[in-house]
């Protein structure tokens, strides 16, 4: 028998789907790299970077693609429709191509151009929605429109959230799966994730939950912190943390960073149920520090992320500074979520002080001509 592809190697965790079904296009096993130079720099000696870059469509997005357009198959839904920040749409559209089914998609206002892009290779049909990505409101409209959509038509709401779709989310459980297998079955100490709407931090947590082996939901846990990285400028639930509340504040965004930019959370209250349950803590970081590891991650590790990815960098750089990383030989993974080559003008502003590339012959350089 053939080996199962991508996230389907853990499709006993998901509800059944037929064989015929199941979509793949290679999600999922992405390598567990041990950093050279930060790591050691900052006094860590088993930082760990989990590389959801090199995902097909280059960010964790693809693993809910995978399981969420199979189960709208499954189902006999006609078409997927969603939101996105540019991430979702792009792998949404790639897995909802392969299966053959038309996906609707709104988009926030500012969508980073290379993201839109990549989306519109696929074919899906896109609209940018006003003010969506700034306004609380505006977000909360844009939900309401897609759920009252989808019960008028047999359409499967593929918004990356627990709150919409929670089987298509599974799929991000099966990080913490292959965690575990590629950590030698154990959990690591601490994982850093980025947060924006709230999915794949409570993805990870549900995934360590849901590891086969005894005990608890609380003994699988309390082992693992699971960090809540969040830009300062959209930082409702980590802000919500900070106060004891249960549910995120509310306050529209002003981060800069693609794909946190959710002032609305729609997975903020699970967030919040593990942090304070004690299985982790949550840290606010100002995008200059985003953009500095952004570039630090590509310059002394050769890792080349987008920004909201090197978040949780940004994070563990603030626990130290907090003392929450006293032991140098804990095992600390950072989830880079997603590929630096999705945002065109993040790159231009990285290598904007590299001088100017010339062009010479090869006599010119040559030191000399025999
Ligand atoms: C979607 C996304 C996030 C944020 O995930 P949430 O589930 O919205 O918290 C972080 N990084 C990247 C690269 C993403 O695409």
């Amino acid at each position: 028998m053939m080996k199962e592809e991508g996230i389907w190697k853990y499709a006993s965790y998901f509800p059944a789907i037929d064989q015929q079904n199941r979509i793949s296009i290679g999600e999922g096993n992405t390598p567990l790299i041990r950093s050279r130079r930060i790591g050691p720099e900052l006094g860590l000696n088993n930082l760990y970077f989990k590389l959801e870059s090199a995902n097909p469509t280059g960010s964790y997005k693809d693993r809910i693609a995978a399981l969420g357009v199979s189960w709208a198959l499954e189902q006999g839904k006609e078409a997927c429709i969603g939101t996105t920040s540019g991430n979702a749409g792009a792998a949404i559209a790639a897995y909802a191509a392969k299966a053959g089914l038309p996906y609707h998609l709104l988009v926030l206002e500012h969508i980073v151009e290379e993201k839109l892009q990549q989306a519109l290779v696929y074919g899906p049909d896109i609209k940018k929605i006003q003010g969506f990505g700034e306004y609380e409101q505006v977000g909360n409209q844009v939900f309401e429109y897609i759920i009252n959509e989808s019960a008028k038509k047999n359409w499967e709401v593929l918004i990356t959230a627990f709150q919409f779709n929670p089987i298509a989310m599974l799929g991000v459980s099966t990080i913490s799966f292959e965690l575990w297998h590629q950590l030698g079955n154990r959990a690591p100490d601490a994982i850093f994730v980025p947060v924006g709407g709230g999915g794949l931090f409570t993805g990870i947590s549900l995934g360590f939950e849901q590891l086969s082996g005894g005990g608890t939901r609380e003994d699988k846990l309390r082992s693992t912190s699971i960090v809540a990285v969040q830009s300062e400028g959209c930082a409702n639930i980590v802000k919500a943390w900070r106060e004891g509340l249960a549910v995120p504040v509310s306050g529209d965004s002003a981060s800069q960073i693609s794909g946190l930019q959710v002032p609305n959370p729609p997975d903020g209250k699970q967030v919040l149920d593990v942090l304070n349950r004690g299985n982790g803590w949550g840290h606010t970081v100002h995008d200059q520090d985003v953009w500095r590891w952004q570039e630090t991650l590509a310059v002394q590790e050769g890792i080349f992320c987008e920004a909201a990815a090197a978040i949780s960098l940004a994070g563990v750089e603030q626990s130290i500074q907090e003392g929450r990383l006293d032991d140098p030989d804990q095992m600390i993974v950072c989830i880079i979520s997603g590929a630096g080559w999705k945002d065109g003008s993040r790159m231009r502003e990285l290598t904007k002080k590299n001088p100017e590339v010339g062009i010479y012959t090869i006599e010119s350089i040559a030191d000399s001509v025999k």
